[in-house]
């Protein structure tokens, strides 16, 4: 046997959703991504591409485009972080506020399932924060919790609850947590909320957000992901990621990440239609009897009652394979195997997918 690390046996790493080779046949609804394209800038910007850049490596600090996404998010360049997927953004935040500093960080019972992956890799221990009843994040036990803790993670709104906490109680959160904690804020699915706290990095400065152009900006693809906070935590972030590779950043997601604003009012357009689709499939599923929670996200987190349907949530996901609709089935934790989660789709891919589902459940109920 060769030798590798004996860290190797400790990590257990993330499982993404499934991306099938046959892709053409399904209806992908199971890892969130945006189905409509992005914005005609990006074929354009592709089309006159001049390949020459290629021999070139990216600016390693990106000043213009950090430049760009600060001043549409109301801050400057130097507020703002960026890598390759703001799963890499999570992973260096991870390393530069949490690692080797021997106290626990807090992130909640049920959340992005990669946070718990990023503190095992770095030996940061952390307490799962129990959800409440209705699994909201209770703010209330972080905030108990926090006089000993290294820092803060959780989604917001979080997934794959698809639950979101308002601006004011988070302020009022901060307000009371001791500002040298550092929180880290993933608002990977904002967009589709609408109720950023990216404003209140100004005030305080232990708040990092992070933010994604694979959901709402239908650009997955091309893997870019940005954090905005105080220039102190910024600039810790660069000193991590130049401890790894200084150019995370590839030219073309560089060229395309740096238009993607000025058609801003299309990814507006294709948010808002997902959002109106979400409703509506949410109340046709309300009315075939599912209980389904009050997403403020692009997907649909939807309990199966195994009494009622005569099918368990794994059999529904299973069933919608085979009808070729692919969901999100987690079989953990426990509290989570009664759901399945859903990404909205198009309008006609909602219908399918309503129909296929209706069948799959008339069809067990005995
Ligand atoms: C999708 C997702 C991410 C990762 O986004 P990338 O930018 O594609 O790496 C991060 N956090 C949450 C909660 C997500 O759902």
């Amino acid at each position: 046997m060769i030798e590798l690390s004996p860290k190797l046996n400790t990590l257990t790493p993330y499982i993404p959703g499934e991306q099938p080779k046959n892709l053409e046949e399904f209806i992908k609804l199971n890892t969130n991504e945006n189905p409509y394209p992005p914005s005609k800038n990006v074929d354009n910007l592709l089309k006159t591409f001049e390949v020459d850049n290629l021999r070139l490596y990216p600016p390693p600090h990106l000043e213009d485009l950090r430049e760009v996404i600060g001043s549409f998010y109301g801050v400057s360049g130097e507020n703002v972080f960026v890598g390759n997927g703001s799963d890499e953004v999570l992973g260096f935040s991870f390393f530069a506020f949490f690692y080797g500093k021997k106290k626990k960080i807090l992130i909640p019972e049920i959340s992005y399932s990669f946070y718990p992956v990023f503190a095992r890799l770095f030996d940061i221990e952390f307490e799962e924060i129990p959800l409440r009843e209705d699994f909201s994040i209770d703010l209330d036990i972080f905030l108990e919790k926090s006089s000993i803790c290294g820092g803060i993670v959780f989604a917001n709104p979080n997934a794959p609850t698809s639950l979101g906490i308002d601006s004011k109680r988070l302020e009022a959160f901060l307000e009371s947590l001791d500002p040298n904690i550092p929180v880290i804020v993933d608002e990977a699915y904002m967009d589709f909320y609408g109720d950023s706290i990216v404003n209140l990095v100004k005030r305080f400065k232990n708040l990092l957000v992070v933010r994604t152009f694979s959901k709402s900006f239908a650009l997955a693809g091309i893997r870019f992901g940005f954090a905005i906070g105080d220039s102190f935590l910024i600039d810790s972030l660069f000193k991590v990621r130049d401890s790894f590779n200084s150019y995370t950043i590839n030219m073309l997601t560089y060229e395309i990440a740096k238009s993607v604003f000025e058609d801003i009012d299309y990814y507006n357009e294709i948010v808002s239609k997902i959002i109106k689709t979400r409703e509506r499939v949410k109340n046709s599923l309300k009315e075939m009897g599912l209980e389904v929670f009050d997403s403020k996200t692009n997907f649909l987190f939807i309990r199966i009652d195994k009494e009622k349907f005569n099918i368990d949530a794994e059999n529904v996901y299973l069933k919608l394979k085979e009808n070729k609709i692919l969901v999100r089935y987690f079989n953990s934790p426990e509290k989570i195997k009664d759901f399945i989660r859903v990404t909205i789709g198009k309008d006609e891919e909602m219908d399918i997918f309503l129909e296929k589902l209706g069948g799959i459940l008339g069809a067990f109920k005995g």
